[in-house]
């Protein structure tokens, strides 16, 4: 049987460390650092040119500002990069997060990756699965794209996913700032590469009859199972 046969036979997170071995686990951790860090320097560029580039057309992004609604390429800036720390199945790493701010009114913009924090279930999947690959010899790059898939697909719909979660447990949103009476589901039809796309827009009303917008996501069609 390989190691990663075994690794898979494994029902906690203690029986994963006794098979990988406690030097192998601080190389593992700083390359599942770097392979996290770069996905994310990854996800920015892909909708917003790498740094060096001047933004010259306005590209629909995943993005959304609670105060201004769904944000373009160009109504969104870069501003550094902010830390957090995640929990792997060899200890804490603290990742470097790119942080992104709306042009129009300054706050921040949610980056949205979803294995960050509200599904932490997903998050444990995906490690396991990381740390799989890393033992199984599959290269750096490989990994890289798979998680840069991962986080791609996942960054629109969890971002709203996570809001409608807040309104089934009753919670006020951060942009509307009282709990919402009326959520409106609106759409935009437009183009990404030559190729049409749904956004799907979320738009919440609170009792006093204030409105924000909660999420945006883009979609390739208009289907029921693009909104959940
Ligand atoms: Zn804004």
């Amino acid at each position: 049987m390989t190691v990663a046969e075994d690794l898979m036979r494994c029902k906690t997170h203690g029986e994963m460390l006794k098979i990988v071995e406690p030097k192998g686990r601080a190389l593992l951790r700083e390359w599942k650092q770097k392979l996290l860090e770069e996905a994310l320097d990854h996800l920015v560029e892909e909708y917003y040119g790498p740094r060096w580039q001047k933004r010259r057309h306005h590209a629909p992004t995943p993005w959304i500002c609670l105060e201004c609604g769904p944000r373009d390429s160009s109504q969104v800036k870069r501003n550094s990069h902010y830390r957090r720390q995640l929990v792997v199945l060899e200890g804490v790493i603290t990742l470097r997060i790119p942080q992104l701010r709306c042009r129009h009114c300054g706050k921040a913009v949610a980056l949205a990756a979803l294995f960050l924090t509200y599904r932490k279930r997903y998050w444990i999947d995906l490690d396991r699965e990381i740390t799989k690959l890393y033992i199984s010899g599959v290269s750096y790059r490989q990994v890289k794209a798979m998680i840069e898939r991962q986080i791609e697909s996942d960054a629109g719909l969890m971002s709203l996913w996570r809001r409608f979660q807040a309104r089934a447990n009753g919670a006020s949103y951060p942009g509307l700032k009282e709990k919402l009476k009326v959520l409106y589901l609106d759409e935009a039809y437009i183009k990404i590469k030559g190729a049409p796309f749904w956004s799907l827009l979320a738009l919440g009303e609170g009792h006093s009859g204030k409105r924000a917008y909660l999420g945006a996501v883009q979609s390739p069609d208009r289907s029921e199972t693009a909104w959940v």
